[in-house]
């Protein structure tokens, strides 16, 4: 198997050097939770398909560069020290999977980290959400992928079980 089968084993376009800074990135989260929750009311009102288009938009740029993002519409990113489980190959959303390697890497992509060894050291950087790491995720509701984290986040559909 190689990994040009494997979309989630994807890590570029992006930087490790920014995926690395926890710290920054929880900033920049709660500065974008800010700006979101001020203009997605108005946005909901006023013109909701465009805004929607512009969330989902926005989404696939910033985030796909800055984490890979692969779109699951249920974001948890904060609860894994920044780092997205969905670049994990095997999409689990509590990890690690128990084959990863002695070195600390993957046992479907060898020559990469485990997504769930750089979560858990970036998480002990993190200043607010570090124990949200140790947090059972629920399974990931595929109903969801491809649409608006934020959104569904504003609206509680990230937390409707399935
Ligand atoms: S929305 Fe889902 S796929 Fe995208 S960064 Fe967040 S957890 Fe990862």
């Amino acid at each position: 198997m190689t990994t040009s089968y494997l979309k989630e084993g994807r890590r570029k376009p992006g930087s490790e050097w920014i995926k690395n800074r926890t710290r920054f990135l929880e900033r920049a989260y709660h500065l974008t939770r800010t700006v979101f929750n001020r203009l997605y009311p108005p946005g909901k009102r006023f013109a909701p398909g465009l805004t929607e288009k512009l969330v989902i938009w926005s989404e696939k740029i910033v985030k796909g560069y800055v984490f890979n993002c692969q779109m699951c519409g249920q974001c948890i990113l904060h609860s894994t020290g920044m780092t997205c489980p969905m670049t994990c190959p095997k999409n689990i959303r509590n990890g690690p999977c128990g084959g990863v390697r002695a070195n600390g890497h993957c046992e479907v992509i060898p020559e990469r980290l485990c997504v769930w060894v750089q979560a858990w050291e970036r998480s002990h950087q993190s200043r607010q959400y570090a124990g949200e790491m140790r947090v059972i995720q629920p399974p990931v509701n595929r109903m969801l992928e491809g649409t608006a984290s934020w959104i569904n986040m504003a609206e509680g559909r990230d937390k409707v079980p399935f």
